[in-house]
């Protein structure tokens, strides 16, 4: 295996939209590194989000090493290139040392089927019974199974490969740390499928060091998990057992772990995933980007004034474009249109109205989940406002950073380390 960027136990995707909240995010991962654990902060943005947005991977760059020396963090952090493909990764490559390599779009397109023969042949270890410690059975691999699984998925991993090389080529293979994602896919990817997936990486001889899998149940946009909890820790127990046992026997990096690129907000997935992470001693990446977007608006709300208009004047353009801004994220959100308030209503609504509708707070009454996922798909609007936007956002630092950190530390950091 080549050498790589070696990354920490626990690392948090935190993603910002409008490159302006990295000290408040910092904040939050200095909070939950004085629980005990070094929490690695990892900057992350795609290549669909700087279009969105029109900016470039150098301002996150920018945003995180000035962020981590105003605050004066000694540990280590990364600028995650987030899905990237071969087409897209060029601009990332002076300013980003995390690469997320997206096959999903390889996935189940046949790869060669010389390369699908030869795959099931260096793996003899793959067929018959594959005893795994911490799984409740063993696997059952046949022979015809291995090359369905190939079938379905080689292709993918030899891509991850084919960007792997020319990432390491222009940037030197101890340079960075590599997340392979295949999470933008209709099914779930099974244990076993994992495991074959992992084999088929490591003869890429890709140091992989996290692997986003699609889970079981539905993460939408900026709100709650939406499944079966049990049937989905007992999927990230055995993604565990699998990947300590693929470390074990294909070589792969011992930092190796799962990263959940959850949508911002699974709370309820969090506390399932710290028993199986205490049980295993594991790692895991949690990869956020939405949260704090919506943590801005929160913030803007609560400042009353300006503030609280601008949030509104986002709300009104938003329900106007709704189907259009909703579409690309059909599979990920999950609104009800007749729960969102007219333009009119908002309109005359109190900072207070406005804040206990968005906030991520179930107990509240007024919180509103089709309203907050409109809001999470419409950071176009506010990008659209451009300045007019980034100096509301200056005015109000203080109560929107209180916002970002505490949302980021309370709701999420806190409940994957302690409860
Ligand atoms: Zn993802």
């Amino acid at each position: 295996m080549s050498q790589y960027l070696p990354l920490g136990k626990f690392s948090f995707g935190l993603g910002d939209r409008f490159a302006q909240q990295g000290k408040a995010q910092l904040r939050a991962c200095i909070r939950a590194t004085e629980l005990g654990a070094v929490f690695v902060p990892v900057w992350n943005k795609s290549h669909r989000e700087h279009t969105f947005i029109g900016s470039e991977p150098s301002s996150t760059r920018a945003e995180a090493d000035a962020a981590v020396k105003a605050l004066g963090w000694n540990q280590p952090y990364h600028v995650d290139a987030d899905h990237i493909r071969l087409e897209t990764v060029d601009r990332f490559i002076p300013h980003s040392d995390f690469y997320t390599i997206d096959v999903a779009d390889s996935i189940g397109k046949p790869a060669a089927a010389a390369d699908v023969k030869a795959f099931v042949e260096r793996h003899p270890e793959l067929i018959g019974t594959v005893s795994i410690p911490h799984l409740d059975h063993p696997l059952t691999i046949t022979r015809a199974e291995a090359e369905r699984v190939a079938n379905q998925f080689l292709l993918a991993t030899q891509d991850a490969g084919k960007i792997y090389r020319h990432i390491a080529q222009a940037k030197g293979a101890t340079n960075f740390i590599t997340e392979v994602s295949m999470d933008e896919t209709d099914n779930p990817q099974t244990p076993l499928e994992l495991l074959i997936i992992l084999a088929a990486i490591a003869d890429q001889q890709i140091p992989i060091q996290t692997i986003a899998p699609k889970f079981t149940g539905r993460f939408n946009k900026g709100v709650d998990y939406a499944g079966d909890v049990k049937q989905f820790e007992k999927e990230f127990n055995e993604d565990l057992a699998v990947i300590a046992f693929a470390i074990k026997q294909y070589g792969l990096p011992p930092s190796l772990k799962l990263s959940v690129h959850s949508g911002s907000d699974k709370f309820s997935i969090y506390v399932p995933m710290r028993r199986a992470l205490k049980k295993f001693g594991a790692g895991v990446h949690i990869k956020t980007a939405g949260t704090t977007w919506l943590e801005e608006l929160i913030g803007l709300a609560e400042a009353g004034g300006d503030g609280l208009a601008i949030a509104k004047e986002i709300y009104a353009h938003a329900i106007e474009h709704v189907d259009e801004f909703c579409a690309p994220y059909a599979s990920v959100i999950d609104l009800d249109k007749r729960k969102l308030p007219t333009a009119a209503v908002v309109n005359v609504w109190t900072s207070r109205q406005f804040t206990d509708a968005l906030r991520h707070d179930s107990k509240n009454p007024g919180y509103n989940p089709s309203l907050r996922q409109l809001l999470h798909v419409s950071f176009k609007v506010a990008a659209k406002k451009g300045d007019r936007y980034l100096n509301e956002l200056k005015r109000h630092e203080a109560i929107v950073a209180k916002n970002v950190t505490e949302n980021l530390f309370e709701r999420h950091m806190k409940p994957l380390l302690i409860g």
